[in-house]
């Protein structure tokens, strides 16, 4: 209301600095953290040292009584002395406050994992071959060579020249000493180039931290720039011998299937049997050669380093969320204490500095957005999110914008008012609420009030917050499609037998509570619904052939208790598989078992599982085949990428209204038309499985265990979920699988932990540098249990009017998931060329936009790069070649498409960062610590390595993380000892590369690798598929190739290209500027 009863500047929360904190030293549990971390000099930066004097002492956070909680939890109950508050609206609605009108609705896409195709022969990538480059000599300071990691001071540069003949003729890694010995030795892993020009001694540890002060100068000669990566003849062999150029290359299997099924050019590959006799994999069936580089790739910044740096700086310590001075990488594993924000794995913004204006935000050319994963899922050792319950009344609100209490709320006039951190509006404090304040404005009972103390709360809320139905505990139900195909795929044997392992255990105890109901139906041309009920001696089936007039044929016994009706429901699903085997029909009328579904659920919501194996084929809004291969990678092929029947999205917001979330589960051997059928998932918030040339077989295990996940993951339904910010700002754009009813409210019929949404932000005016800009982002949702509850998460920023700080305090992964959303929501109605350039352009914006604002007096040579956005152009890079904006072709249709789309669209900013630049591990140099567990209680990994083929070594054993998959590579020369641990083998051609799972053997290598193993698959929401690739033996190296995302593919150069591109591109920009 009035400015003077604002909140005080930034970050000074009141809360935070109280004397009772002080007097209380927090004593970690496990641990050791230094009582008080060490001070770096201004301008060094260190892995250990990288909490910064601020204006707030770091030490403090850890006497926070949050810590306390920590120890000893407090569960909240709360007085409730009732007195009726100034008015009650209905959650999460407008109350006052026009918002301008934004687009109606987003519709937004989700699974797949990213690819690649080499170059058709004789197509070499479109860069001018040139003379051998000079090396590149930089009038600018003298050049620091050396390891990209290597810290400089502010303004030096590293020189990032064209490698001169001694350069190219770098060992590859088949030259190099081995540096590695069986089994694991302790040994810090090196990149393959150690022959680099004697480098500058060179600190283990990384460059610079994230928000280093200093500037990265990568000087790129501009003849260099347009050099690039012709293969050079006499060069040292690469990894790959023979001189392979791929031509119109075998396509590697639809996606994510070993066997090869899809391969064009009539050739076949069988797969190898192991034992049999091994022929090396014709030349068109490996991976494509990788050019060698004329400029050396470690110059350049690689996510490898800046997440393991970061990884190090959060290793020991807890991150407090007071600290915004370094806000930990989204791929960093750390210990989040909530001091009053939310902690970054809720919510995360672009940049932690906003800009004070929209001139301020132009100029940057960074995207202002914030990307929210309100269900996602902690850390064990963090503080369980309290529950506090205010009683009939429902949560203290703003009575002018209803954002809800929170820690960044003042109280005044002695405690009877309370300041709105949105709004600022003052209201009153409810009598029940109604607490003494102490001399500097805190409550007196803020100890027992975990929503004025933490930035992430859940509020238990009464019935004013019911939607049109009354919450009741989470029910669901499975749909299979039962057609010929389904049952000839062994779909349907597969989805019986993993809705049997999710519901029940070994030893058939059920694994939901008695209160989650379940209730299954099959469906051809018909659908048939099945009565439970646990009084029948076995299940009973009652067929709708009508499916026009859909309706549900039992009035009790569909939905179900699995406890009470266990016997019947295992009965049934054990019977299914073969029940429809004599009289089995092609039609699939998938949109009927839809509606029965929802039919089933209207009355309470719920979650819908579909399997559906071929194109809804019969019925209304039956589909027809389109996917016209002539479109592709043409003007039209976007027409493809849009749903070709309305009705899906019609009955998908019958869905979102009646609180039915839909997950499709897609197994189809040919086109089955995704972009239409996943519109269901899309707008209800639910997940697209896509499983290409399901074999049952391979592929069973992986549908059990992402069914499992998916049913037992933290989850909620009937949704809504709103972001309120502070005057000045507002979301003008929201990106996510939801449906958007009106310009603020994202509706979201299913709600789960993996899930992220995100929302852009634009200026309305400007804003205060001196005071704090808030974000609430709040959801109501029902929970697995049945409970109404909204989970509140605050963030409150501060803005500033230089530049410098707005690019210091980026947040590249949050960055890049924000640029993507934008691109994959363009792809339905841009050209992909289109898109691809759009993309591009902006990295080019944003790094000129740096450039020239914060480092002006540079050489116009040199390539400089922000510290907090290095990653921008390998991430972007990444993103061209990701499966949602790869060009469709041999190795993918529109299908896999359309699933990656849906699957980038919903994906978290870790799953997204680490899809778009896999994790590559090299195992064979581990030392003995990794797959043990860390003194922080987890599981170490393996130093990680560039995603490049450049970077294998042929005797070496490297185990890359893909999203969908898990890769184990065996270079051709590896030693037979590392076999035998891992595999009891001698010989390479004795590995089975069929297998699924390792095999457990009682050998170290063994053990860690399975450790290794374990811990990836429990960080990621996909369940991770083993495969085993044999160098130069198993067509499926194809596959893994595509995932080296730092290597040319069809489309997309190198990522040194493509940094030589940008930065030719930034030259041109700010040449133009010029004049
Ligand atoms: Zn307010």
């Amino acid at each position: 209301m009035n400015n003077e009863s604002r909140r005080p500047p930034p970050m000074t929360h009141p809360s935070y600095q109280q004397p009772p904190y002080q007097h209380q030293p927090f004593q970690p549990p496990r641990p050791p953290v230094s009582p008080q971390p060490p001070v770096h000099p201004p301008g060094q930066h260190g892995p250990p040292q990288y909490s910064q004097p601020g204006p707030r002492q770091l030490g403090q956070p850890l006497a926070h009584p949050s810590m306390q909680q920590r120890l000893s939890p407090q569960p909240g109950p709360f007085p409730n002395q009732h007195q009726p508050l100034p008015q009650q609206r209905s959650p999460l609605l407008p109350a006052g406050q026009p918002r301008p009108p934004q687009p109606q609705q987003r519709p937004m896409m989700p699974p797949a994992s990213s690819g690649a195709l080499p170059p058709p022969p004789g197509h070499p990538l479109p860069v001018a071959p040139q003379p051998a480059p000079q090396v590149a000599t930089n009038p600018g300071p003298p050049p620091v060579t050396g390891h990209p990691a290597s810290l400089v001071a502010p303004m030096q540069s590293m020189s990032l020249r064209a490698p001169s003949p001694q350069h190219t003729q770098q060992p590859t890694p088949q030259q190099l000493p081995p540096q590695h010995a069986f089994p694991p030795q302790q040994q810090q892993q090196q990149p393959p180039q150690s022959a680099q020009p004697p480098a500058v001694p060179q600190p283990l540890q990384p460059p610079n931290p994230k928000h280093g002060r200093s500037k990265r100068v990568y000087a790129v000669d501009p003849q260099v720039t347009n050099a690039s990566t012709r293969p050079e003849a006499g060069g040292p062999t690469p990894p790959w011998p023979h001189g392979l150029n791929p031509p119109q290359q075998a396509a590697p299997p639809l996606s994510r299937s070993p066997v090869m099924s899809s391969i064009q050019g009539n050739k076949q590959p069988a797969m190898n049997i192991p034992g049999s006799p091994q022929q090396p994999l014709p030349a068109d069936m490996r991976p494509p050669q990788q050019p060698r580089p004329r400029i050396d790739p470690d110059q350049m910044p690689a996510p490898v380093q800046v997440r393991e740096q970061d990884q190090l700086a959060f290793e020991n310590q807890f991150f407090g969320t007071m600290e915004r001075d370094r806000v930990p990488l989204a791929t960093t594993d750390y210990i989040g204490l909530d001091q009053g924000n939310s902690n970054p794995r809720y919510l995360r913004a672009t940049t932690d500095k906003l800009p004070v204006s929209k001139d301020l935000a132009d100029t940057s050319k960074l995207p202002l957005a914030l990307v929210v994963q309100p269900l996602a899922k902690r850390r064990s050792d963090e503080v369980a999110l309290q529950v506090v319950n205010h009683g009939d009344e429902g949560p203290v609100r703003c009575s002018r914008c209803r954002a809800y209490i929170s820690p960044w709320c003042s109280f005044i006039q002695g405690g009877s008012r309370f300041v709105c951190s949105i709004c600022s509006h003052a209201n009153d404090v409810p009598n029940w609420y109604f607490s003494n304040t102490d001399m500097s404005g805190r409550r007196v009972d803020i100890d027992q009030r975990p929503e004025l103390r933490y930035g992430s709360v859940e509020f238990d809320v009464p019935q004013d917050y019911h939607s049109s139905r009354a919450p009741a505990p989470l029910s669901y139900v499975f749909a299979i499609d039962v057609s010929a195909q389904a049952l000839q795929s062994g779909m349907v044997k597969a989805a019986c037998e993993a809705i049997k392992s999710t519901l029940f255990s070994a030893t058939s105890d059920p694994k939901l509570a008695p209160e989650n109901r379940v209730g299954i139906l099959t469906f051809d041309k018909s659908v048939h619904f099945y009565n439970l009920h646990p009084s029948l001696p076995q299940a009973l089936m009652l067929v709708v052939s009508d499916i026009e007039d859909m309706f549900i044929p039992i009035q009790d016994g569909f939905l179900v208790d699995t406890h009470a009706s266990k016997d019947i429901i295992l009965e049934l699903l054990d019977s299914i598989p073969t029940m429809f085997q004599g009289s089995a029909r092609p039609e699939s009328a998938f949109l009927a078992a839809v509606q029965g579904g929802k039919q089933a659920l209207a009355l309470t919501g719920g979650h819908l599982h579909v399997f559906q194996s071929t194109m809804p084929n019969h019925g209304p809004h039956a589909l027809k085949p389109r996917d016209d291969k002539t479109l592709y990678n043409t003007e039209k092929e976007k027409s493809l990428m849009v749903p070709q029947d309305e009705a899906y999205k019609d009955l998908a917001k019958e869905c979102v209204k009646d609180g039915v979330c839909v997950n499709t589960w897609l197994f189809p051997a040919q086109y089955i038309d995704v972009a239409t059928l996943a519109v269901l998932p899309e707008l209800t918030g639910g997940d697209v499985r896509f499983y290409p040339n399901f074999n049952f077989t391979a592929d069973a295990t992986i549908v059990q265990h992402q069914l499992d996940h998916d049913v037992h993951r933290e989850l909620g339904y009937d949704g809504v979920l709103r972001i309120r910010c502070s005057d000045g700002l507002q979301v003008i754009d929201h990106y996510g699988n939801c449906h958007m009813s009106t310009y603020t409210d994202m509706e979201l019929a299913g709600i789960d932990e993996d899930k992220a949404m995100a929302a852009v932000l634009k200026h309305d005016s400007k804003l205060d540098p001196n005071r704090n800009v808030a974000f609430q982002c709040a959801l109501l949702y029902t929970t697995k249990a049945g409970q109404r509850r909204v989970r509140v998460h605050n963030l409150n920023l501060t803005a500033t009017s230089d530049i410098a700080e707005v690019f210091r305090h980026g947040d590249v992964d949050t960055t890049i998931s924000v640029l993507l959303r934008k691109a994959i929501f363009d792809l339905q109605h841009k050209n992909r060329k289109e898109v691809h350039q759009k993309l591009t352009d902006l990295c080019v914006e944003i790094l000129t936009a740096y450039r020239v604002n914060c480092a002006s007096s540079t050489s116009p040579g040199q390539l400089i790069l922000p510290e907090a956005f290095k990653l921008l152009p390998v991430y972007v890079h990444g993103a061209i070649r990701s499966k949602a904006l790869r060009g469709v072709g041999n190795d993918m249709n529109t299908d896999a498409r359309s699933a990656g789309m849906r699957l980038f669209n919903g994906l978290d900013v870790k799953e997204l960062a680490w899809t778009i630049y896999p994790r590559l591990f090299e195992l064979h140099t581990m030392s003995k610590e990794c797959g043990e567990m860390g003194v922080n209680g987890y599981i170490e990994l393996p130093t990680m390595i560039r995603t490049s083929y450049g970077r294998l070594n042929t005797s070496g054993v490297y185990l890359l993380d893909s999203g969908s998959d898990v890769y184990i590579w065996l270079g051709s020369k590896v030693d037979g000892k590392v076999l035998a641990s891992l595999f009891g083998v001698d010989r390479l051609d004795q590995v089975d590369p069929n297998m699924t799972t390792m095999p457990v053997l009682h050998s170290e290598l063994s053990h860690q690798v399975h450790a290794i193993m374990d811990k990836l698959k429990s960080q990621r929401s996909r369940y991770l598929q083993l495969h085993v690739i044999r160098q130069e033996l198993d067509p499926l190296e194809f596959t893994f190739s595509t995932c080296m995302t730092e290597d040319r593919n069809a489309e997309v150069q190198t990522y040194v290209d493509f940094m030589c591109v940008l930065h030719r591109k930034i030259q041109e920009e700010m040449k133009k500027l010029q004049h």
